[in-house]
């Protein structure tokens, strides 16, 4: 972690939940409508998780309960060792920046960021000496020097949302709570906004849980990304660990493209049809399975080896060139990523070399 910035105090606690549920009025296990079955999971003081999954999966849900602002059904929030289950917002002193800047347009940048302090009883307000002070430091360490006089209507979005931060941070939450913060932004300001951020959370070392449901995001951001799908978490992982060791064909598949192949697994050994591949099979049940590749791992090559295939169709992407090639064998088609010295044509007759491949059960 680098340096702390000046006069931004962080007393960063560990949050565990553990055997969350939630029912929303309404719904019930029976029409399978709970937004969270079971959750658990565990981030450290000074950590930066990423929740992470599809529409629908869970997360603002559980970002909610974290915070206070929604109850669980069943189960426990601890902030360290505290049973914070039953405490309000207030009393959890939890920072919140939502996707849709909630900013007071009737209120300068320095004083939508002095609001949380300027709103205390008296007996717990700082001085407005320190208040000023803070409000100066939080508008250098978000980079937003000289627009303190500023209203919001005078901002870009991802002006507004640095405030957003800002203003969050200057009650000196315990942990930081983020919803999608940059999801109404453009793609460069985002990217940018990603850097800025992390940048920020390396300095300042709040707890910080991140919702987003953009993989890019959580990859480039988070230390750990926590995966949801259908209120449960199916993985969590350094980015690193998810990407390369996906727990399932969701994980992997929601991580990037992919395509399989339906194989069969017997004798210690991986079969399409009735060849044997150069597949590691260890640990794999014999029986159906499906056999995952992403289409940079997938070496396209000449007919003398590998998998044969026929080039169906070619296309460029900004990243390069893809082909789509049908499996003889299996009469599957499957995306691969063509080698910049490769030139193939449609209906050329091509070798698939597996680099990497992994292997899941058939459902
Ligand atoms: P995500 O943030 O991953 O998009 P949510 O946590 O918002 O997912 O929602 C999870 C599930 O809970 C969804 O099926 C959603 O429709 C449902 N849900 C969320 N909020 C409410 C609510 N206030 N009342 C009823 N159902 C809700």
């Amino acid at each position: 972690m680098g340096t702390k910035a000046p006069g931004i105090a962080t007393g960063a606690v560990g949050i565990r939940v553990s055997g969350i549920e939630k029912y929303f009025e309404g719904t019930t296990a029976a029409n399978g409508a709970r937004a969270l079955r079971g959750v658990d999971l565990a981030i450290q003081p000074g950590e930066l998780v990423a929740l992470l999954g599809p529409s629908g999966s869970g997360k603002t849900t559980l970002l909610r309960i974290i915070a206070g602002l929604e109850f669980a059904t069943a189960g426990n929030v601890f902030f360290g060792a505290e049973d914070a289950t039953h405490l309000t917002v207030q009393q959890r002193r939890v920072g919140f920046v939502f996707q849709h800047y909630a900013l007071f347009k009737h209120l300068s940048v320095a004083d939508n960021i002095a609001y949380g302090l300027n709103v205390r009883p008296r007996a717990e307000r700082p001085s407005s000496a320190i208040i000023k002070q803070r409000v100066a430091d939080l508008i250098d360490l978000v980079q937003l020097s000289d627009l303190g006089g500023r209203y919001p209507a005078q901002l870009s979005g991802g002006q507004r949302q640095r405030v957003a931060l800002a203003r969050a941070l200057a009650v000196e939450p315990r942990v930081l709570l983020l919803d999608e913060p940059f999801g109404a932004l453009d793609a460069k300001v985002r990217k940018d906004l990603r850097r800025w951020l992390r940048d920020i959370h390396d300095r300042t070392g709040h707890t910080t849980v991140f919702v987003t449901h953009d993989q890019d995001e959580a990859l480039e951001l988070a230390d750990r990304v926590a995966i949801l799908n259908n209120g449960r978490i199916e993985q969590v992982g350094t980015p690193d660990d998810i990407y390369e060791n996906p727990a399932s064909p969701f994980v992997l598949s929601f991580l990037g493209d992919t395509v399989s192949l339906p194989v069969d697994v017997r004798e210690r050994g991986v079969w399409l049809a009735g060849d044997r591949l150069d597949v590691d099979a260890s640990g794999a049940e014999d029986g159906r399975a499906d056999l995952f590749l992403r289409p940079n791992e997938v070496f396209l090559t000449g007919p003398e080896v590998g998998i044969p295939g026929i080039i169906v169709s070619l296309r460029r992407t900004v990243s390069g060139r893809r082909a789509e090639v049908r499996v003889a064998l299996s009469d599957t088609l499957i995306e691969v990523d063509v080698p910049s010295e490769f030139s193939p044509a449609v209906n050329d007759r091509v070798g698939l070399v597996l680099k990497k491949a992994r292997l899941f059960s058939a459902p």
